[in-house]
């Protein structure tokens, strides 16, 4: 990979085209008061990495500016929204660093005002009640080279409007039988001023309104409408809004003249992020969940932030991550693998380096007395000396990974093999002296003699070899659970392999769970669920909560490099 800036490099970056854009708005006297932003999820399902790229901008930029972030659910779709989203989105935003204060706000508390507002609209002639079918309206809408074509209930009376309307809401009739349309243009250039549908009637309870509402607004008759009742400066969302921007602009127009007032909020677009090897569809991480193809939301190797969360990574991270890639108007696709290389740089510099042994093979060594144990020092961290050593018990016998050892190896492979000296890291210089196999030919014990003459960090041992190989005792080691992560998907761009089930692009080997690694028992003292550590010369781990007292669970956030798998 080439070279890539430092997480604090990244930080001095300069301003992106949004902040200069508000910038220019603030020394054009445009925000009267204060910068104010909103993060506006639907709470239909779990916040993801897409996701935080949008918070770091609301949240990033109102911080930046003095000013304000609100929080507020777009929950006008009452049939796929759940409090189980609500407080789990809380929690990711609070988690990733950044916080709301007491503006807390929903799009169901502006129900009221937007039906006040649509009433309004019908009585200015500005709207009315359509009872064609969906088909019938898609029909009629035209193409973008050719106009559409009126509906025959265009020009019903106000009253008439007023009534349907109203009756709409109380239940009278089904979904479908009809809903409110803007009357702006059927011939427009701009498809969306066809005369937008903005209410239509849905007979499912909300989950905060319960079974106040019959009839709800669609998301242009909300969304800025919502912005203009908080006062929002700056409506900044995703690249796919800006072929909104117009009617979001009529209808805050058309607000700000029932309300006479000259305050208009600004609505601008950013590309989304799309990433390699990732699925960011929150309908069909949904059905990852529904379908138990993954442990949960928070699976590990979910693009979620709960998930992200689980399998290891930091806010600091992930804040990185954003600020690495940046903002932009072109929508394109990211490399997974900046993502692994923000948190491997992080866990780098901070996580506590432990031996742990993940695919075991005995060694014994057959000249170290019996029953003797030894301490040796390890350093917690080479990156952070200040954090001193810890210790780790030296034995008779020990594990080894299977892999270190090689029966008839070239004279490159620098790691065990027969009559071969290698040595055991923070401990001593040994040799091999043969193996034993069983039946099958695999083999069962390694036996070594080690040099004591050449403990680490002894005077006088100026014996030099190649290789270093971590290692645990097996007596003291404790055994441990560990799960190899890899990417969830086959292929780089899943999203665009319309032609397949996206189920049939599941990595089979997304996850490969170790049921026997052994660790040095220095991790009892240390793991938390949540703590992330460096197995040493394997990867970054992060401790699971299916860990128990009995068996520790770890998660693999990344190998220790960026191995393109
Ligand atoms: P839905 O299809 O359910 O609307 P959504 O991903 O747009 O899904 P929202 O909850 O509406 O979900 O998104 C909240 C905010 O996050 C929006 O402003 C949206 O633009 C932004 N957002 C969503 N996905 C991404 C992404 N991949 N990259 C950047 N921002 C995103
Ligand atoms: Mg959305």
């Amino acid at each position: 990979m080439t070279q890539i800036e430092s997480n604090e490099e990244i930080e001095k970056k300069s301003l992106n085209f949004i902040e200069q854009a508000i910038e220019n708005d603030i020394k054009e006297g445009k925000v009267i008061d204060k910068v104010h932003t909103r993060f506006p999820p639907e709470p239909n399902g779990y916040l993801h990495i897409g996701h935080a790229k949008a918070i770091c901008m609301d949240f990033g930029a109102a911080e930046k500016y003095n000013g304000l972030c609100n929080l507020r659910f777009d929950d006008t779709n009452p049939v796929k929204e759940d409090t189980e989203y609500v407080d789990a989105i809380m929690e990711d935003i609070h988690w990733l660093g950044f916080d709301w204060g007491d503006r807390l706000f929903y799009a169901s508390d502006y129900f009221e005002k937007l039906w006040q507002f649509a009433e309004e609209m019908i009585k200015r002639g500005k709207a009315y009640v359509d009872e064609q079918s969906a088909e019938e309206i898609a029909k009629q809408k035209g193409t973008p080279t050719q106009a559409g074509t009126n509906s025959p209930f265009r020009d019903r009376s106000v009253e008439e409007n007023l009534d349907l309307f109203r009756r709409m809401n109380k239940g009278e009739f089904d979904e479908g039988a009809m809903v409110l349309r803007a009357k702006i243009d059927m011939a427009s250039s701009n498809m969306h001023f066809r005369d937008p549908i903005i209410y239509r009637i849905i007979k499912h309870p909300h989950h905060r309104t319960g079974n106040k509402w019959n009839a709800y607004p669609m998301y242009d008759f909300a969304h800025g409408q919502s912005d203009f009742f908080e006062g929002i400066t700056h409506s900044i969302c995703t690249l796919e809004f800006e072929v909104h921007r117009p009617l979001y602009d009529y209808f805050a127009s058309e607000l700000a003249e029932v309300e006479n007032s000259t305050y208009k909020p600004r609505q601008m677009e950013f590309n989304r992020l799309n990433m390699t090897y990732t699925m960011m569809s929150k309908r069909k991480l949904l059905q990852l969940v529904k379908e138990g193809l993954v442990r949960d939301w928070d699976d590990p190797r979910m693009p979620t932030i709960c998930g992200l969360r689980r399998r290891g990574y930091t806010p600091e991270s992930i804040k990185a991550f954003i600020n690495r890639i940046g903002y932009t108007k072109y929508d394109g696709m990211i490399d997974v693998s900046l993502l692994e290389h923000s948190i491997r740089e992080d866990l780098n510099k901070n996580a506590t380096r432990i031996s742990a042994v993940i695919d075991p093979v005995k060694v014994i060594i057959t000249n170290y007395p019996e029953g003797q144990v030894e301490m040796m020092n390890i350093e917690n961290n080479p990156e952070k000396p200040e954090e001193g050593t810890h210790q780790i018990p030296f034995t008779k016998e020990i594990y080894i990974e299977r892999e270190d050892f090689m029966e008839n190896a070239s004279k490159k492979f620098f790691r065990m093999t027969i009559d071969k000296e290698v040595r055991l890291k923070g401990a001593y210089i040994v040799k091999c002296t043969g193996i034993k196999k069983d039946a099958n030919g695999e083999i069962e014990e390694i036996y070594c003699e080690y040099d004591p003459d050449t403990k680490t960090g002894m005077s006088g041992c100026a014996r030099k070899v190649k290789g270093t190989l971590h290692w645990v005792s097996t007596q003291h080691s404790v055994p441990a659970e560990v799960r190899l992560y890899n990417r969830l998907f086959t292929v780089e761009d899943p999203s665009a392999e319309t032609e397949v089930d996206f189920r049939t692009l599941l990595n089979p080997d997304s996850e490969i769970i170790i049921a026997n690694a052994r660790i040095e028992p220095f991790i009892k003292k240390v793991a938390k669920v949540g703590e992330k550590f460096q197995f040493q010369r394997i990867g970054y781990f992060c401790v699971d909560k299916d860990s128990s007292d009995d068996k520790l669970v770890f998660n693999r956030t990344v190998s220790l490099k960026d191995s393109k798998n």
